[in-house]
């Protein structure tokens, strides 16, 4: 969202001083402060991406070469959360968008392909292999996904 500034250009990122009474003292803007915007992780709203050292400068060394590496500090959160592994609310998330299908699933599916589609299409060619598709659909429309019973 665009809203003018004390210097009168708009902008999606401003700083706002009030004083103690809650009355708006001045406003700044990255085009009349730019100093005051400096720091890059702070703009998400810039639809940039920044690298970890530009977005975390603190957690990163520059070496010799000019090559920055992450500090020890960072190496050891980022395996810490590797150890963690995901939270429940990930895991309960990643069951619920599921598009893959269990072992079982897949047995279901294969035997139904070969006692009941099988036959059907020996009998009445592909034609009737389109049609029991679109009966069984029918049948598991409004049910979850995974169609097939
Ligand atoms: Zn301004």
């Amino acid at each position: 969202m665009l809203s003018p500034c004390n210097c009168g250009r708009e902008s999606s990122r401003q700083r706002i001083t009030f004083d103690q009474h809650g009355n708006a003292l001045f406003c700044i803007c990255p085009s009349c402060a730019p100093q005051d915007f400096a720091d890059p992780f702070r703009a998400p709203s810039d639809n940039k991406i920044y690298s970890g050292p530009q977005a975390m400068p603190n957690l990163y060394k520059r070496g010799p070469d000019d090559v920055y590496r992450a500090k020890d500090e960072l190496i050891a959160d980022t395996a810490a959360l590797w150890d963690e592994g995901p939270t429940a609310r990930a895991i309960q998330r990643k069951r619920q968008e599921r598009s893959s299908l269990t072992p079982e699933e897949i047995e279901k599916t294969k035997r139904w392909g070969e006692e009941v589609l099988a036959p059907i299409l020996r009998e009445q060619g592909i034609a009737g292999v389109v049609a029991a598709l679109n009966t069984a659909n029918e049948r598991t429309k409004g049910k979850d996904a995974g169609g097939i019973q």
